[in-house]
């Protein structure tokens, strides 16, 4: 894939660390010649953003927390000051309460359904319409979900719910920037071992479940999630817009698993 992305410079919200979604799709993007700027969360992430940032050959980062109003205008900001323009963003966040990880979905509090809202849903809009006048040659923006946005698993609860707002989200924005030659996806991953995947409550059995019943008998690997990342924002993928797409092993396909 060398090459597919020489030229383009890209935006990576969401890593923590070298496990985070966003880093195997940054490291897939720029082992195929993106150029990449990262926001990270707060001071704590930048010890360990700063330094994977770096490895992929990348000096601008900058700190970004979604929940504060005006955030997006921020980073577009500071990207100004370095890149004329940009062709991509990877939104790879997501944020819930603990407590509402577990247990029935309707005792979620007031305060958790809208922490959950705006970080993981609303930001995703919030980046879309700040960094759209600096998307001058077209290009495309994705974001990460799950299966939990439109079937049941245990315990996603809020975070469902804000993930079928997250892929509503999707089909709305990719007809707003579409005839600017922006594509809006969404990458429904299924179940990776990170530090927001562990906060589900009972995220050991949903994993070992979904890799015994996906017809590929197991799940995905970051590195599998990053390379369905680098053709949803390269050229590959230049027809599509407005589509989720999943990296879950064929998984979220099955009704009845079958009797072994
Ligand atoms: P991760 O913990 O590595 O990444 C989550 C990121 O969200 C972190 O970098 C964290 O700093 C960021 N974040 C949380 N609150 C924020 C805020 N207020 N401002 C800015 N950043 C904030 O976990 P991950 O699994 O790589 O998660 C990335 C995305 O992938 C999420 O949207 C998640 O829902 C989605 N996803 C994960 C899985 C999985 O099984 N791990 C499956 C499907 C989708």
């Amino acid at each position: 894939m060398s090459g597919l992305m020489t030229g383009k410079r890209g935006l990576i919200m969401g890593v923590a660390n070298d496990k985070s979604i966003a880093y195997g799709i940054a490291k897939a993007v720029a082992e195929a010649g993106a150029e990449l700027a990262f926001t990270y969360q707060n001071d704590m992430m930048a010890k360990r953003v700063l330094p994977l940032a770096e490895g992929l050959g990348s000096t601008i980062t900058m700190p970004n927390d979604v929940s504060v109003d005006g955030a997006a205008d921020q980073v577009v900001k500071t990207l100004k000051q370095h890149w004329d323009r940009v062709d991509f963003v990877v939104h790879a966040l997501a944020f819930a309460d603990k407590a509402a990880l577990t247990g029935a979905y309707m005792d979620v509090n007031r305060q958790a359904f809208l922490d959950s809202m705006l970080i993981s849903a609303f930001s995703f809009t919030e980046i879309a319409r700040a960094i759209r006048p600096m998307m001058t040659d077209g290009g495309s923006m994705i974001t990460l979900t799950y299966l939990g946005a439109n079937r049941i698993t245990p315990n996603y609860n809020v975070m469902g719910v804000a993930k079928a707002a997250l892929e509503a989200s999707v089909r709305y924005l990719a007809v707003d920037l579409g005839r600017d030659r922006i594509r809006v996806n969404g990458l429904s991953a299924g179940p990776v071992k990170t530090l927001a995947g562990a906060a589900i409550g009972g995220a050991r059995h949903v994993f070992r479940h979904s890799e015994t019943h996906a017809p590929l008998g197991r799940n995905p690997d970051m590195h599998e999630v990053g390379r369905a990342g680098l053709y949803l924002t390269s050229d590959l993928s230049s027809g599509v817009t407005g589509e989720i797409h999943y990296v879950d092993g064929g998984y979220h396909h099955i009704g009845v698993p079958r009797d072994e």
